[in-house]
C-alpha cells in the first residue's frame, strides 16, 4: 500500500461507487467486505482501490470496481441463487457474487488463472464456489440451469448455450460486441422467451472460445 491503508483506501473508493450511481447497499458492503488488494500484485497494492481495471498477466484484468458493482446491482441477486459465472480471472467478481448467493460455479479457461483464483478463494474461506477449468462459451450444463449467468468476458454475439442454460425467472449480464468495445446486455427469461436491455457501452478482455473469439481474433 502507499500511503493510504486498505480500509480507508475502500472507504473512498465505495463513496466514489455511490457518486457513480451504484445503490445497492449490499453491493456497497459485499465490494467493502472484499480485499480487492489481496486480488492483485503485490506492485498494484498501490492502486488496488482505484477505480480502474489493472492487470492479472497473461494479458488479462481484473474489472474496473465501478464495472463489478455495476453488473451485481444489475443481477439483482437473491439468498437462493444459483450462479453461473464465465471468467473468473482474479475471482475478485466471484467473491462478491459468493456472498450474496447459495452457490457460484466459475469458469476460467486460462489453466494458470483459474488454479491461482481456487487457491486464493479457499485461503480466504469460501466453501460455496466450484471452479473449473475450461471454455465457459459453453456454459456448465452438468448444473444447469442458473439463476443467473455473469459473462465477464466480451462475446461476439450472445451464445445460445448460455441462453439455454438459464432458468425460466433468470437473468443473464454479457458483454457483447466488437472486440474493442461492447454494450453490456441483460437478458431475463420469461416463461415467454427472452427480454433483452442494454446497459451501456463498456470494455472487457474477449471471450476466446467455440462460441466466443477465436484466439486468433476472428469469430
Ligand atoms: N471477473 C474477472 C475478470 C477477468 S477478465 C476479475 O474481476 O478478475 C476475463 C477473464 O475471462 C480472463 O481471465 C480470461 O482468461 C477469461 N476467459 C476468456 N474467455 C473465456 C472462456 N471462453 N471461458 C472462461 N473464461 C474465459
Amino acid at each position: 500500500m502507499t500511503d493510504l491503508k486498505p480500509e480507508i483506501a475502500c472507504q473512498r473508493l465505495i463513496k466514489k461507487l455511490r457518486e457513480k450511481g451504484i445503490t445497492d447497499e449490499r453491493v456497497l458492503e459485499a465490494i467493502r467486505k472484499v480485499p480487492r488488494h489481496q486480488f492483485v500484485d503485490q506492485a498494484l497494492y498501490g492502486q488496488a482501490y482505484d477505480d480502474n481495471a489493472l492487470p492479472l498477466g497473461y494479458g488479462q484484468t481484473i474489472s474496473q470496481p465501478y464495472v463489478v458493482a455495476l453488473m451485481t446491482q444489475l443481477l439483482k441477486l437473491g439468498h437462493d441463487d444459483k450462479i453461473l459465472e464465465i471468467g473468473t480471472g482474479s475471482g475478485f467478481q466471484t467473491a462478491i457474487l459468493a456472498q450474496f448467493s447459495r452457490r457460484v460455479y466459475t469458469i476460467e479457461r486460462n489453466h494458470d488463472l483459474g488454479e491461482t483464483a481456487r487457491k486464493r478463494l479457499r485461503s480466504m474461506g469460501y466453501a460455496n464456489v466450484v471452479f473449473k477449468v475450461a471454455d465457459g462459451s459453453q456454459g456448465w450444463i452438468q448444473y444447469a440451469p442458473f439463476d443467473r449467468i455473469i459473462v465477464t468476458a466480451g462475446a461476439p454475439v450472445t451464445p445460445k448455450s448460455l441462453c439455454d442454460q438459464l432458468a425460466i425467472g433468470g437473468r443473464m449480464i454479457i458483454p457483447s460486441g466488437s472486440r474493442d468495445l461492447q454494450q453490456l446486455e441483460i437478458y431475463d427469461r420469461t416463461p415467454e422467451g427472452f427480454t433483452k436491455e442494454s446497459a451501456g457501452g463498456v470494455v472487457f478482455v474477449p471471450l476466446v472460445g467455440e462460441h466466443g473469439w477465436s484466439a486468433n481474433g476472428e469469430k
